[in-house]
């Protein structure tokens, strides 16, 4: 469970999130929906702490986020943005194992764990292993960057607008991958968009922002039937 309290930031006169309270449920997908420039991607930011919260606090699992060390929070904290940012030198295989690498896993267990990630987004691991970033998709890219955030089984999945570079296709296709990984994963997750039909489809709850704040927060249901 990931629980915001207070929450802000603040950057010169402009307050970019303003006192955020906010419980994400575990084991639950919450879309953090709202127009451009409302605070989404700080507040998740914040999460991680690639931004350092102006006030407020984060805990994660009951326990303050600054208590954590820095590798903890990578380990523990999956992430995933629009242009995934897959090291173009390294193979397919070689860019969803950076956290295992970093951890020292030896080569056996790393190996089994990218052909299960590889075969869990649906890219034949024999197919894509040694393939290079620049000689995929941008809906595979995606993919490997989603495998590449759950390497080390984390459980909290933080994506910004993980679709929102991809034609409608590759588009939809990848929302419902990523709908049946959940289903069989149930990280906590949150995810960012400002698409009100991709957080009313993948999530189970929604939390609706506006100039830096909670304005609503419920199941897709209850945001449809409440005006
Ligand atoms: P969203 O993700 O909903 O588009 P952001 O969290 O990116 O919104 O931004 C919220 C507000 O904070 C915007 O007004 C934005 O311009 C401002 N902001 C975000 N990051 C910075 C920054 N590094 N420096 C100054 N202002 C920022
Ligand atoms: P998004 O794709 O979520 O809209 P932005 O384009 O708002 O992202 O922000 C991209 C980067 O620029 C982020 O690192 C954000 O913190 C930073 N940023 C956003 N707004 C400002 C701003 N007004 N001044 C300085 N940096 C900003």
């Amino acid at each position: 469970m990931i629980e915001l309290q207070h929450l802000e930031k603040r950057y010169g006169d402009t307050w970019a999130v303003r006192d955020l309270s906010l419980v994400f449920p575990e084991g639950e997908l919450t879309a953090l929906l709202g127009p451009s420039g409302c605070g989404k991607t700080t507040t998740l930011r914040m999460i991680n702490r690639l931004t350092e919260p102006s006030g407020g606090r984060v805990l994660l699992g009951g326990r303050d986020t600054r208590d954590f060390r820095p590798e903890d929070l990578r380990r523990g904290i999956g992430y995933v943005i629009q242009q995934i940012g897959l090291f173009p030198h390294l193979t397919v295989a070689q860019n969803v194992a950076t956290v295992p690498d970093l951890l020292g896993w030896d080569r056996r267990r790393t190996a089994r764990r990218v052909d299960e990630l590889l075969a869990l987004v649906g890219l034949d691991p024999p197919v894509y292993r040694a393939k290079r970033p620049g000689e995929l998709s941008g809906g595979q890219a995606q993919r490997v960057g989603v495998a590449r955030a759950l390497a080390a089984d984390p459980p909290v999945l933080l994506m910004d607008e993980p679709f929102g570079a991809l034609d409608p296709l590759a588009r939809d296709r990848l929302q419902e991958a990523f709908r049946g990984i959940q289903q069989r994963l149930r990280k906590t997750v949150v995810l960012v968009t400002h698409d009100i039909d991709e957080a009313l489809r993948l999530g189970d709850r929604v939390a609706l922002m506006r100039g830096g704040t909670l304005a609503q927060f419920g199941t897709p249901d209850d945001l449809i039937h409440r005006p």
